[in-house]
């Protein structure tokens, strides 16, 4: 550099802390319940509560109020660095992940490639929501020695309350026991406490979109060592979760329909009710809008445009997963999994009905995204033009 030539330009100090969490994201209704905050947190000082009412962070210490932090007033950053909600959270990770931002006609983010993939094997293909791909992921993963355990999901107890929780996978009958999916909330990234107890470092994240943005948001913003325990990040595509409340409120008090006695459920344009007696149900998903959860008003992301591979049950065939292939990792698993016949795989473009709706599920989330915070997630959504454009977004798969 000669004398003339000017200093290159230093790259501002990152000061924000608990206080501008909560006064950005929190008190904004901004924030998802992700986690991501309370885990990264080195000074165990944000609580969470994974229940009704719940599924939001808290400040546990009150001596400046519960809306500041004395651990940031003395310069500690973690938990903004962390959130998937704070600030210019979608150009970091777009920037971290992919070396470029989103263009602004990709509305399911950036990818390599788009396929409808199932597990070969048939008792992990029948346990699976859709095409049983999550679950031969994560078995793969743990079988050829990629990871410890997987952060994921089960039901409480014998599962017939059907609340969901956070909870390691670190088995192929761990990941079998948790496939499926439930549309109630569960934090995956809390099981990383667990993990961190049993000593468990290589880890795969799997999380709706909210929480599949938080390791590449970490990463981007050096959130420190916990970031570094997520090697692979699995997305489950998602307009909504619903309130615990609706297994009470609605289905038993509306339709008799007791949760002891439910065995499965989906959502396909409707929700779908299976029961132990064979009998089969479907409730409008307009009635059950009342009971969404808070946290996912303003939610943009229905793509979980921050995974290796995100993955939903959106398309013709029910029984297949539309996976979304994000990064060099994701196609790499993908490829080395088909080489050994873990999973059948086919071009998913061709499937006129998962590319229509993936857009439009897309859109129609980023555009709850509200105008007084960062641009970004709306950057290129075209306004609504017809009345089913325009429409709430329906938990449809
Ligand atoms: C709340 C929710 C909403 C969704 N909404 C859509 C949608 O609108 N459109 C769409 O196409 N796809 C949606 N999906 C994704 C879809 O239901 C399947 O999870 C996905 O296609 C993968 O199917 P699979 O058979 O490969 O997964 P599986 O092999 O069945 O594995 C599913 C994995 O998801 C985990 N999981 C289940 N429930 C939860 C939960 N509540 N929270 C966190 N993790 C969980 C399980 O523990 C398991 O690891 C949603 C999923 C969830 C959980
Ligand atoms: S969005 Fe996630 S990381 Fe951000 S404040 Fe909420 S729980 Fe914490
Ligand atoms: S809509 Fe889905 S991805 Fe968005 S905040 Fe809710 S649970 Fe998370």
């Amino acid at each position: 550099m000669t004398m003339t030539e000017p200093a290159p330009a230093k790259a501002e100090r990152w000061t924000a802390q608990w206080k501008e969490l909560y006064e950005e994201v929190i008190d904004t209704g901004l924030c998802t319940g992700c986690a991501g905050c309370v885990v990264t947190c080195p000074h165990e000082v944000i609580g969470y509560k994974h229940e009704e009412k719940g599924y939001k962070p808290f400040h546990l210490e009150e001596e400046l109020g519960l809306d500041n932090c004395i651990h940031g007033e003395k310069g500690c950053t973690t938990c903004t660095r962390a959130c998937p909600r704070f600030r210019a959270w979608e150009p970091d990770a777009d920037m971290h992940l992919f070396g470029k931002l989103r263009e602004p006609e990709q509305m399911f983010g950036q990818y390599r490639q788009l396929l409808l993939v199932r597990a070969s094997e048939d008792l992990v293909h029948k346990s699976g929501q859709d095409g049983g791909f999550v679950s031969a992921m994560l078995i793969w993963l743990i079988e050829n020695n990629y990871i410890d355990a997987a952060l994921t999901s089960y039901l409480e107890g014998d599962g017939s309350s059907w609340k969901a929780v956070p909870g390691l996978a670190r088995n192929r009958d761990d990941v079998l026991r948790g496939a499926g999916s439930r549309y109630t909330y569960s934090a995956n990234t809390l099981a990383f406490k667990q993990a961190q107890e049993q000593g468990l470092n290589r880890l795969a994240l799997v999380g709706m979109s909210c929480q599949s943005s938080v390791p590449p948001v970490m990463w981007a913003r050096k959130a420190g060592k916990v970031s570094k325990g997520f090697l692979f990040n699995i997305g489950l595509l998602c307009s909504k979760t619903f309130d615990d409340a609706i297994f009470e409120e609605l289905f038993w008090a509306k339709y008799g329909l007791k949760k002891e006695d439910m065995v499965k459920m989906n959502i396909k344009g409707v929700f779908q009710i299976w029961m132990k007696d064979g009998s089969y149900h479907e409730i409008d998903l307009k009635e059950c809008h009342a009971w969404t959860r808070e946290g996912c008003k303003t939610c943009p992301d229905f793509s979980a445009e921050h995974a290796d591979i995100s993955t939903g049950g959106i398309g013709e065939d029910n029984d297949w997963t539309l996976c979304v292939v994000r990064t060099p990792l994701g196609e790499e698993v993908m490829k080395r999994m088909e080489a050994v016949g873990a999973v059948t795989t086919r071009p998913a473009e061709g499937d006129a009905t998962a590319m229509k709706l993936l857009k439009l599920l897309s859109t129609v989330s980023r555009r709850r995204w509200p105008s007084g915070a960062h641009p970004a997630p709306v950057v290129g959504v075209p306004p609504p033009k017809k009345k089913t454009d325009a429409a709430p977004a329906p938990a449809s798969e």
